[in-house]
């Protein structure tokens, strides 16, 4: 038996064990359905959205080919297609909906220090921290290079005034990877960077936009004196607008892949997050 067939027969055995009833599909149809997005204030109807979270990330099966070092499942291309297609024979359910995963992670990886990529690519990875992307402004929408939320340098931290908007989900995320202005002198694509803001900071809050349909996900996101540590600077100073723009690169990818080569959703997936898709 090769190596990938007893992958395989591993793979199975283990989603027999721990791929709960009704996150599979054949699930009786009165089971509620959760939209698992994680964090520190997630709320389940069904534990066992809960259960097939836990038991996923901690295997590091939701960021498979991430190496194990940052709690992701070490696979190899080959070894995430087989596990792709068992998740799909038995309809399983994708155990997280995470801008961490399909965005910031990525980035993380690639221009990350050490430390950062340790304390928070195994964080998204189980769901625990659920990020919001802080890029639009008002003003500063299809020209985003123009935005002017500004981070001041005060020794140890950033001080950082403005505001986003658009924000989805920023009302319930814990976290937001924000683009901030710090070379307010430089050529506008010069003067950014890419910060991690924790959404429990003094200063930082949020308002709902309210959409036609009465509904929305999207928000206004307020940073007023807030101070952010340095250490939560991606990449260099001022070298923000490479990183925001290979962050766009992975959204897209994630956008125009979701469900499908992902192998993971299954239809019924599709239709029932587009059917409760607010916006
Ligand atoms: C579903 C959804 C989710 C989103 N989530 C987030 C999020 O989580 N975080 C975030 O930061 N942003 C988010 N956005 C915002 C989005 O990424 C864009 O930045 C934003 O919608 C565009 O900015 P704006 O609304 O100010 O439009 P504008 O920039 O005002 O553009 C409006 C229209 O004018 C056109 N236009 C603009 N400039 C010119 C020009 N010079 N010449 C000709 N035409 C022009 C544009 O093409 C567009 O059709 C989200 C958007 C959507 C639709």
């Amino acid at each position: 038996m090769s190596n990938l067939d007893k992958f395989r027969e591993e793979t199975k055995e283990w989603l027999d064990k721990n791929c709960p009833p009704s996150m599979r599909s054949g699930a009786d149809p009165k089971t509620p359905v959760d939209e698992v997005w994680g964090g520190r204030n997630a709320e389940y109807k069904n534990p066992e959205s809960k259960l097939w979270l836990d038991r996923m990330g901690e295997k590091g099966w939701t960021m498979p080919t991430v190496s194990k070092e940052y709690g992701g499942g070490g696979l190899t291309k080959d070894e995430v297609k087989v596990l792709n297609e068992e998740l799909f024979s038995i309809g399983a359910k994708l155990p997280l909906l995470s801008f961490g995963i399909w965005m910031l992670a990525p980035v993380l990886l690639e221009y990350g220090t050490e430390k950062q990529k340790k304390e928070h690519i195994p964080k998204i990875i189980k769901g625990e921290i659920r990020w919001c992307q802080g890029y639009s402004e008002p003003g500063s929408g299809s020209d985003l290079a123009s935005l002017s939320t500004k981070a001041e340098d005060k020794g140890k931290n950033f001080l950082v005034n403005g505001q986003k908007v658009w924000t989805s989900y920023a009302d319930k995320a814990d976290w937001i990877f924000a683009l901030v202005r710090t070379g307010p002198k430089e050529p506008k694509h010069d003067g950014i960077s890419f910060l991690l803001i924790d959404m429990e900071t003094a200063g930082v809050t949020t308002k709902p936009i309210t959409l036609i349909s009465g509904k929305s996900p999207f928000c206004e996101t307020f940073f007023d004196n807030v101070e952010v540590p340095k250490e939560n600077l991606i990449g260099e100073l001022n070298s923000g607008w490479t990183i925001a723009k290979k962050l766009l690169q992975h959204e897209r990818a994630f956008i125009s892949n979701f469900g499908l080569a992902s192998g993971m959703g299954s239809k019924r997936d599709i239709v029932s997050i587009a059917k409760k898709t607010s916006w």
